[in-house]
């Protein structure tokens, strides 16, 4: 027997035998309640299971707890393998092919011959049930690839036959638990007893490798979390957004339409949601102004050349819409840099010219697929917030900063967090290795100094540079990308821009594309969802509704909103001959902020009853007063972010 050595577990120092598990060793230190927490083992970077022996070069060793996110991510991918155990069971022809985690879930991908009906979920999820009562072991095999080969080709396993060609290794890791083994690097829960919260919540079809060529799969969807009560608030989070789908409201609330007539993706704008936007872009437009950008604007298209010119024709083409004009081919822009850049060269610049913020609410054309077209989310046709920044190398790193500084405030408004990611080279791009490090470097650099923490996306940034993504996280803890700021060296190149420097010589200026807010449409979208329909006050479209009781005080109703719109309130008056009751529902239900009531009192006394959406009750109020209330009310959060912002 080889003699026991020393470890440390979770802070302590324990003897463990030889050939000992990391189960083994854990129970040596954590508590009971901590053991049947945890659910891997966590070994440097590596991640094992509980079965698995404590490698020989392991000095310290500590648990990954249930609700971890390591440890949510692998009770997801066994809840995944738990799920093909039930399919096989209930569908033997069904042939299994790959089933990761992904965030708050997992899936399955099965080649059936038909989609799985709710029906065979509901079959499905029973069946996991069943087996989590069981309570059998994830064991793992390590084994030849040529005998897991032909264990899966007997059971007429193809895809995962496939699967081991391809990796081309020596050995391979097979998982079983109860009767269903599938090829898995893991690690894995120990047992399926653990597996106690899930749900399964979506089919949808899926190609194998996603390749459009290949056999259409079967996915089947789900969620897993450490405990009931996690995945509770998870089902209710999802129910909540469904309620909130800015698809539903924006018909509800009258703000925007598609149709058939028009094309998929292209976005008809009704008054109040036309009004909303404008009120976006007004604010955008001063904010940019406080900040040194100013205005421009390009055409929609322009010439065939351009687009080679600049890379887009080869690196782009797929998105992009051609059209023609006396023969001659034009592209409508996907993008608004080239414009910019010919502005920019139309006078030459000087060292003190610089840096030049061309900023442009600016229309672009994007060929995405009908199949992935989503309501504002994802459209053809589009506003962005999009400038330009044309700066000295040396200003480079103050210029990102800024940019970084004004989407923290501009977020700030409207409540939402973010999270930064670096994007780097991709496979299809142009420009050189030097430039590419330069820009990637100066971006990080920037991050670093602000003390944002970031994290790599490795081959994501755009075809001419690597960009900064701001991701925001909404009332729903859901990610959204909006804001970029893209480093760029390689067009300023292509259009021979230049700059005198203080040298007398011509020097090449570095360009930044960014955006805010990014797609105005998909910003709209997710701030419908994100403030439930119900806008605050700076951005409703209708901020008060005056309501009256009877005929009797329309008159005064209509003096009042007269007076209210010379205030620069943006308000209406519901005079109907409806009961005051209905019209106040009608209120709440488009979620307008404030209702003036008016009765017989309030004409007596030349003022209104203020009742907030919320249901508070503000009381009798002179007009004066009730304008004041609604000012300020739409001055709220750009006190809190403490930005000044003037509505006059
Ligand atoms: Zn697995
Ligand atoms: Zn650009």
């Amino acid at each position: 027997m080889q003699p026991a050595r020393q470890i440390e577990v979770a802070g302590q120092q324990v003897s463990v035998e030889a050939g000992a598990s990391c189960a083994d060793a854990l129970k040596l230190a954590l508590s009971g309640k901590q053991f049947k927490n945890a659910v891997l083992a966590r070994c440097g970077e590596t991640l094992l299971d509980l079965s698995a022996p404590i490698p020989a070069d392991c000095a310290e060793l500590s648990a990954v707890s249930a609700d971890s996110p390591e440890g949510l991510s692998v009770i997801r991918h066994s809840t995944a393998h738990l799920m093909a155990e039930a399919v096989k069971k209930l569908f033997p022809a069904a042939k299994v092919t790959i089933g990761p985690a992904v965030e708050n879930g997992f899936y399955y991908d099965f080649d059936f011959e038909r989609p799985f009906t709710p029906e065979d979920l509901e079959a499905i999820e029973a069946e996991m049930v069943r087996a989590v009562g069981a309570d059998k072991p994830f064991a793992c095999e390590t084994m030849a690839s040529a005998e897991a080969r032909e264990r899966f080709a007997a059971q007429g396993e193809t895809y995962k036959v496939e699967l081991i060609d391809d990796l081309g290794v020596p050995t391979v890791s097979v998982y079983t638990q109860g009767g269903f083994s599938d090829l898995c690097r893991g690690p894995h829960v120990p047992r399926t007893g653990l597996l106690k919260a899930f749900k399964l919540t979506t089919v949808a079809g899926a190609y194998w490798r996603g390749d459009e060529k290949n056999p259409q799969l079967q996915r089947i969807y789900g969620t897993a979390w450490a405990n009931p009560k996690d995945l509770k608030q998870y089902l209710d989070r999802l129910e909540e957004a469904k309620k909130r789908d800015h698809r539903k409201l924006g018909v509800a609330l009258d703000l925007f339409s598609f149709h058939e007539d028009v094309g998929g993706g292209m976005v008809l704008w009704h008054p109040n949601g036309a009004l909303v936007r404008a009120i976006l872009e007004d604010f955008e437009r001063k904010e940019h102004l406080k900040r040194g950008y100013k205005f421009v604007q390009g055409p929609l298209i322009l010439k065939r050349e351009l687009w080679e010119k600049s890379g887009h024709y080869d690196n782009y083409r797929e998105n992009m819409y051609f059209t023609e004009i006396d023969e001659q081919a034009y592209g409508i822009k996907p993008m608004n840099c080239l414009s910019h850049m010919l502005i920019y060269k139309s006078r030459l610049k000087s060292y003190r010219d610089l840096p030049q913020r061309y900023f442009e609410l600016g229309v672009v054309h994007r060929h995405e697929k009908s199949g992935v077209l989503h309501g504002l989310l994802r459209v053809r046709s589009f506003t962005q917030d999009d400038a330009h920044i044309l700066c000295r190398p040396d200003q480079l790193r103050e210029e990102i900063i800024g940019v970084v500084k004004f989407v923290r405030d501009v977020m700030d408004i409207f409540g939402f967090n973010f999270t930064a990611e670096i994007s780097t080279r991709p496979e299809k791009s142009i420009g050189s290795d030097e430039d590419w490090e330069r820009a990637t470097d100066a971006l990080k650099d920037a991050l670093d100094h602000m003390g944002m923490p970031y994290e790599i996306n490795a081959g994501d940034g755009a075809f001419y540079g690597p960009k900064i993504d701001i991701k925001i996280k909404d009332a729903l803890e859901r990610s959204w990308q909006c804001a970029t700021v893209q480093c760029d060296f390689t067009l300023p190149e292509r259009f021979d821009l230049a700059y005198i420097g203080e040298d007398g010589n011509r020097h090449r200026p570095v360009m930044l594309h960014r955006v805010i807010l990014g797609s105005i449409e998909r910003f709209m979208g997710v701030l419908i969802e994100h403030f439930a329909g119900a806008f605050p006050v700076w951005l409703a479209p209708v901020q008060a509704r005056i309501l009256t009781v009877t005929d009797a005080q329309n008159a005064h109703a209509e003096k009042a909103l007269r007076f209210f719109q010379e205030q620069g309130i943006r308000a209406e008056a519901d005079l109907r001959n409806e009961k005051l009751g209905y019209k106040v529902r009608e209120a709440q239900l488009e979620r307008i902020p404030f209702m003036f009531v008016i009765g017989d009192k309030e004409v007596e006394a030349d003022s209104v009853n203020v009742r907030v959406r919320t249901g508070a009750d503000v009381g009798l109020v002179p007009l004066a007063e009730a304008a004041r209330i609604v000012r300020e009310a739409a001055e709220e959060p750009f006190k809190r972010g403490g930005m000044s912002y003037s509505f006059s």
